[in-house]
């Protein structure tokens, strides 16, 4: 498919409902590029942990903040499988970020105004000439407020936790369906409560619950969409 404008489509939602896996399949129809912001945000909690500023019981906010000049963040294609991984300072850190004791630090790391200041201005840089699939929790309210398409997605959390479950047993034995759901609930409640740019619905995107969708199902449906919008913004 070949379209001349190239626009900026937003997707937000709450956490494990496929968002990436939608993003990058629609990057990928489109030849867009595909930005999971998440694994910016869990990069940087990654690099507190390595740090030891975070654990269970606290979190050494100021020590990050003066260091935030010294994380440098970026995606470069594996070329195996042609997906977009993440490096900080320069060392790719895409399976070390998806660890359980990530997600479980991650959000207290993304309410952190100066982590979010960082992240939304390197965001807005990528996606500033358009032809950009971004997903998170803040495309369409805060880093793409007039992005041309928008989609918040949504899921049963107990479908969630077992499609999330089914992705990490594979490559961790030890985890439980419990601890998965447990860790989706609670990032869910920090990031649409916290003070900073939570997750909220904007009015003008498309609500997705695909509780009963397939993961192609789901690509139709927006790509039907997308492709709408395109006809009535350019000449496609
Ligand atoms: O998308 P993913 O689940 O990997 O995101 C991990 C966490 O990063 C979220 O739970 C949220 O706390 C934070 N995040 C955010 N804003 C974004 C993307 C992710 O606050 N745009």
């Amino acid at each position: 498919m070949s379209v001349s404008k190239k626009i900026t489509i937003a997707i937000d939602g709450y956490s494990s409902c496929g968002k990436s896996t939608l993003a990058k399949a629609l990057a990928k129809q489109l030849n867009y590029i595909f930005i999971d912001t998440g694994a910016m945000y869990r990069a940087v909690a990654l690099y507190a942990f390595e740090k030891k500023w975070i654990n269970e019981n606290s979190l050494n906010a100021i020590a990050l903040i003066e260091n935030l000049n010294e994380i440098e963040l970026h995606f470069e294609i594996n070329p195996n499988n042609g997906k977009p991984e993440i490096f900080l300072n320069h060392k790719n850190v895409e399976s070390k970020i998806r660890s359980l004791e990530i997600s479980n630090f991650v959000s207290k790391i993304a309410s952190i105004k100066e982590v979010r200041s960082k992240l939304v201005s390197e965001q807005r840089k990528m996606g500033l000439n358009g032809g950009i699939v971004m997903d998170g929790r803040d495309i369409g309210s805060v880093v793409f407020p007039n992005a041309e398409v928008k989609f918040f997605i949504t899921a049963d959390p107990k479908i969630r936790a077992e499609r999330r479950f089914k992705e990490l047993s594979t490559s961790n034995s030890k985890i439980t369906l419990l601890e998965i759901e447990k860790n989706l609930v609670e990032r869910d409640l920090l990031d649409s409560t916290r003070e900073e740019s939570p997750l909220v619905k904007t009015e003008d995107s498309i609500l997705i619950d695909n509780s009963l969708l397939t993961v192609d199902e789901q690509f139709e449906l927006a790509l039907r969409y997308v492709c709408k919008n395109l006809k009535k913004i350019t000449n496609f």
